[in-house]
């Protein structure tokens, strides 16, 4: 774990980057009101990296997040910005921060954003935590990310409609969900769904396998079924999917792509109650010193983990969960 000398620490940015999370305002909020409770200034980077390269910062204040706690998205802005891979516009981004009087920063955001953070810090000395905000649940070290329950609770109310139209006409239903390289949100929503089988990146199904599924269900007299695909590398797999099941099967599987829905919206309990926790735990960080870390959640206690860790390795689904789809179907 990183150190830095804080003993003079008075300014400290907060920025989200990547994809927007549900639960990201309950974030930026608690790290707002724990660093002035913390006698400590705070401004808004705008629009993520990008905004730090432009210079684009906004003070805050107690009021300013004001009415924020239940809202969808990031009210100060996400963005992506390739020019932050390259080193040279990193020290145009620190040049801008320290003008500004900015000595250390929360980054809420993916791996990607944190990759950007652990960079700046590195090569320009500006201390960092970073707080875990993606729907995909796909980060190393903790537990859950900001966004995977509203993610998975949008994703599951879809299903349960859908299953009323399913059971209604004895349809198979393909019903893709977010998960570029991980299959998190699929497998959550796979279980909590009652569904016939699951898709994810990590664990390829083959299509013979999941006929053979629905072949024995309909002989045990099951009428419908709910099949669920991450959207892994190709979003609209599903149409491939259902198209392959047809070719060998002559099941006719009716398509439904949940894509953008599963981002917005108000943000669960326990969205608001994880962005809060981990806003001001990042917050204290700082606040002793310590940087170069991913504040998170293991078993229900706050922890903070070593970025380089984080980022070197992949977090593993739980297999389990694939076997009780299995087995509850
Ligand atoms: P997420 O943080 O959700 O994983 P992205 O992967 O899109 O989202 O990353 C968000 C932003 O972080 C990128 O647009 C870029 O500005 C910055 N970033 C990502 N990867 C790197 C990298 N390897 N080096 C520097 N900056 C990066």
């Amino acid at each position: 774990m990183a150190q830095f000398n804080s003993s003079s620490l008075k300014k400290i940015g907060v920025f989200t980057s990547g994809g927007d999370a549900p639960g990201m305002n309950a974030a930026i909020r608690s790290v707002v009101r724990a660093a002035i409770s913390s006698k400590l200034e705070i401004e808004a980077v705008l629009q993520g990296y990008k905004g730090m390269l432009k210079g684009e910062f906004a003070p805050l204040n107690l009021r300013s997040v004001a009415n924020t706690i239940q809202r969808g998205g990031t009210f100060i802005k996400t963005g992506r910005s390739p020019e932050f891979h390259q080193p040279e516009q990193r020290q145009k981004a620190a040049d801008h921060l320290r003008a500004r009087g900015i000595q250390a920063l929360v980054c809420i955001g993916g791996d990607g954003s944190f990759t950007g953070a652990h960079l700046l810090w590195k090569e320009q000395g500006i201390p960092y935590v970073g707080v875990p905000g993606t729907i995909d649940n796909d980060i190393y070290g903790t537990d859950v990310t900001i966004g995977f329950d509203t993610a998975v609770n949008t994703a599951l109310e879809a299903i349960d409609r859908i299953r009323d139209t399913a059971a209604s006409h004895d349809r198979l239903f393909i019903v893709e969900v977010m998960g570029r390289n991980s299959g998190f949100i699929a497998l959550d929503v796979g279980l909590a769904g009652g569904a016939e089988a699951v898709f994810i990146p990590e664990s390829p199904l083959p299509v013979e396998a999941v006929i053979d599924k629905i072949q024995a269900g309909v002989k045990g007299g099951k009428t419908s079924s709910i099949l669920i695909a991450a959207e892994g590398q190709k979003p609209g797999r599903a149409y491939d999917l259902a198209e392959s099941i047809r070719k060998k099967s002559g099941f006719e599987a009716k398509v439904c792509i949940l894509g953008h829905i599963q981002r917005g919206g108000a943000p669960t309990a326990a969205d608001r109650i994880l962005g809060s926790r981990l806003g001001a735990h990042a917050v204290d960080l700082l606040h002793q010193g310590v940087c170069d870390v991913m504040a998170g959640v293991r078993n229900g206690q706050l922890i903070n983990l070593d970025m380089s860790q984080c980022l070197a390795q992949r977090k593993v689904i739980p297999q389990g969960y694939l076997d009780l789809v299995d087995r509850l179907r």
